[in-house]
């Protein structure tokens, strides 16, 4: 997703921002029309970052779920639209979907409750609804009210678009619920652009990203419907040489240099620590060992997770070109990404193949 700054992270899910994220304070602040005193600019920064504590919050209530169902969560990504986790292997049993979908709309819907609680007992007004005046606590309460009321909008990609599409995958297949699915999010998606165009700028941009995304969830059902039940196990490259870590390195530079593109996975008394590479091998060996030229952030996948999308996110995640295939710890092959590409593509045919970024 673009590029974007890590600015933390929260029990291992790293927060990032996206670059079109300052966007959101110029245009907060620029329709002032010029009457922003250095007070108002600071109480709309304070504002603007107590609205993100709240959608990270909602982040990482899907991200938390995700993890505890056995998905791996990438990053969450703020943009100035909101925020969005970034999940491997979704949408995964209409159960996971529906959990992982729910769990956001649920944590903003219980922030408004608290904050509720907090404007009762401080004796703030919460009553008229208003984002923009009023006591901070009913400002946050209706924020998080209509996060959770607007993400449960049913247009997919949004948390209510993917509550629809696991409701309609339990009777149908993959591929039709995401279709219809996709039909009713790019109806909202429409109507959420002509409504923004006449009332409000947010809207519209919101409904476009709607409009896309909607896209490329119906390409994505239909490439995971033509690669159906291809795994990692058949592609990978069954039983390779392994190296031990105490191997001194000038003994196996050669053979690695002779075969470019080729690697080897190194192992510390029969246990996986990461791979060798012939193209990252660091200068002249000299004494170093094969632990010293060990990439041990390199991936590992299983012989049974999908290729589609399990294996392409691996991949794009890593920027590696090939990964470990480990089975209870031990080595069992190693996985090439062209071998890949080549798979997807022989199986997807005339639909295209998902690209792997490297
Ligand atoms: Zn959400």
């Amino acid at each position: 997703m673009g590029r974007s700054l890590r600015i933390g992270s929260i029990r291992g899910v790293p927060i990032r921002l996206h670059w079109s994220f300052p966007l959101l304070v110029v245009l907060v602040i620029l329709p002032t029309g010029g009457k922003t005193t250095a007070r108002l600019f600071v109480d709309d920064l304070v504002w603007i970052a107590a609205l993100f504590v709240c959608i990270v919050i909602h982040e990482l209530s899907h991200s938390f779920v995700a993890r505890h169902r056995g998905f791996a969560v990438r990053d969450i990504v703020l943009l100035p639209i909101g925020g969005v986790s970034e999940i491997s292997g979704l949408p995964g049993a209409p159960a996971d979907e529906l959990a992982i979908a729910i769990a956001g709309p649920l944590a903003s819907v219980a922030l408004a409750l608290i904050l509720a609680l907090v404007g009762y007992s401080t004796g703030a007004a919460m009553w008229p609804p208003g984002l923009f005046a009023g006591a901070i606590a009913s400002r946050l309460m209706w924020a998080n009210l209509l996060l959770a009321g607007f993400n449960l909008l049913p247009a997919i990609p949004m948390d209510g678009g993917r509550v629809l599409r696991a409701l309609l995958a339990r009777k149908r297949s993959d591929l039709r619920a995401t279709a219809l699915a996709v039909r009713i999010g790019r109806f909202m998606g429409l109507v959420m652009v002509l409504v923004g165009l006449r009332y409000d700028l947010w809207l519209c941009v919101i409904g476009l990203f709607v409009l896309v995304g909607a896209g490329g969830e119906k390409q994505a059902a239909v490439v995971r419907t033509a690669v159906g039940g291809l795994k990692v196990s058949d592609v990978m490259v069954l039983d390779p040489t392994t190296l031990e870590v105490s191997f001194p390195l000038s003994v196996v530079a050669p053979f690695l240099e002779a075969s470019p593109g080729r690697v080897l996975p190194v192992v510390d008394h029969g246990r996986y620590v990461g791979l060798i590479a012939a193209d990252r091998l660091p200068g002249p060996p000299g004494a170093l060992l094969v632990a010293d030229a060990t990439d041990r952030a390199a991936p590992a996948l299983t012989p049974g997770d999908p290729l589609y999308p399990v294996a392409v996110e691996c991949f794009s995640a890593s920027r590696r070109r090939a990964a470990a295939v480990l089975e209870d710890g031990r080595v069992v092959g190693v996985i090439y990404a062209p071998h890949l590409d080549a798979a997807l593509r022989r199986a997807t045919g005339s639909v295209g193949a998902p690209s792997i970024r490297h």
